[in-house]
């Protein structure tokens, strides 16, 4: 069994050692969700890097932390890095954070990190929220084998390529999205996908108004269209190969395929398209066929 620490601070007590960068994770929404070591590092280290100090600042206030912010964000992030080496080799400890959840999830962090280890210095995770990993866990989608997309390009060709690939893609799939780009995601997601695709949306995650929207991108495309997106949305998207509980039951499958067949279409085209369209497996669907093709023979 894992051995535990008994006291929430016995681990920090040597803490934080001199010479390391603290990646540490902070609310996306609760603020009871800071943990009791992130709050004892972020008020023991000598610098905190931040992507904004006014929003950082109010947090740490909220928690009567005094510390030395400093900016680090995507538009400073090359000029800040050997400032921030020159610390640690200095031994000053640094603990990074974002505006919310992890960063590096889609938050500056990723190339910080890499110097830091590149310079052999100790790089050690506080962990802590993170809206991917809380909507997945929450969804009731396959979480065992997933993947993560972020926020998907903007430029059209970059977005279509993922789009594509996003449909073929097995594993359970995260997207962060925006709530004014909402629903033109969720139509490109149901042209590349299939309107049957299971699909979860996580909106406003420990917060007072939390929900999940779904079983379907169809169901969702329903709602958001009465009800304007407002808050911040996890996307949480069942994989090519999760089987439609929702919408599309084995019978509407057969009855499907029974028509495509009549109109002479193949066994593969039938497979290759209701697999895009429904989202189902082409395993589950030549196994359909099959017994189609049987059940027309008899
Ligand atoms: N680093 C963060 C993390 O670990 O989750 C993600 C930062 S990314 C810039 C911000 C996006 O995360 C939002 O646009 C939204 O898609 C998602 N997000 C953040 N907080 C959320 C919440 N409370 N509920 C649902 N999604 C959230």
């Amino acid at each position: 069994m894992m051995e535990l620490e008994t006291d929430d601070i016995a681990a920090g007590e040597l803490e934080p050692s001199s010479g390391a960068l603290y990646v540490i994770g902070t609310p996306i929404g609760n603020l009871g969700d800071l943990s009791p070591r992130a709050k004892y590092i972020l008020s023991k280290v000598t610098i905190i890097a931040c992507e904004d100090t006014r929003h950082s600042g109010q947090l740490l206030k909220h928690f009567k932390i005094k510390a030395k912010l400093i900016s680090f964000h995507k538009h400073n992030t090359f000029s800040r890095i050997p400032k921030l080496m020159q610390a640690l080799s200095e031994g000053k400890s640094i603990a990074l954070i974002s505006d919310a959840g992890l960063p590096g999830i889609n938050d500056p962090g990723e190339e910080l990190v890499a110097k830091a280890k590149d310079n052999q210095f100790n790089v050690i995770c506080i962990p802590g929220p993170c809206a991917a990993i809380t909507a997945l866990v929450s969804s009731g989608l396959p979480s065992s084998r997933f993947c993560f997309e972020g926020f998907l390009p903007s430029k059209p060709k970059d977005r279509k390529s993922i789009l594509k690939l996003i449909a073929k893609e097995k594993r359970t799939i995260i997207i962060y999205e925006s709530p004014h780009r909402l629903l033109k995601l969720l139509k490109e997601l149901s042209d590349h996908c299939g309107k049957n695709r299971p699909l979860q949306v996580a909106r406003e995650l420990t917060k007072k108004h939390e929900e999940f929207i779904g079983p379907t991108i169809n169901s969702v495309i329903k709602h958001f269209l009465i009800t304007k997106p407002k808050g911040e949305f996890t996307l949480i998207l069942g994989g090519l190969c999760s089987i439609i509980k929702a919408e599309t039951t084995k019978e509407d499958l057969l009855k499907t395929i029974k028509q495509l067949l009549s109109q002479g279409k193949s066994s593969n085209d039938i497979a290759k398209e209701l697999s895009l369209k429904k989202g189902v497996s082409k395993n589950f669907l030549y196994s359909l066929i099959l017994q189609s093709k049987k059940q027309t023979s008899i």
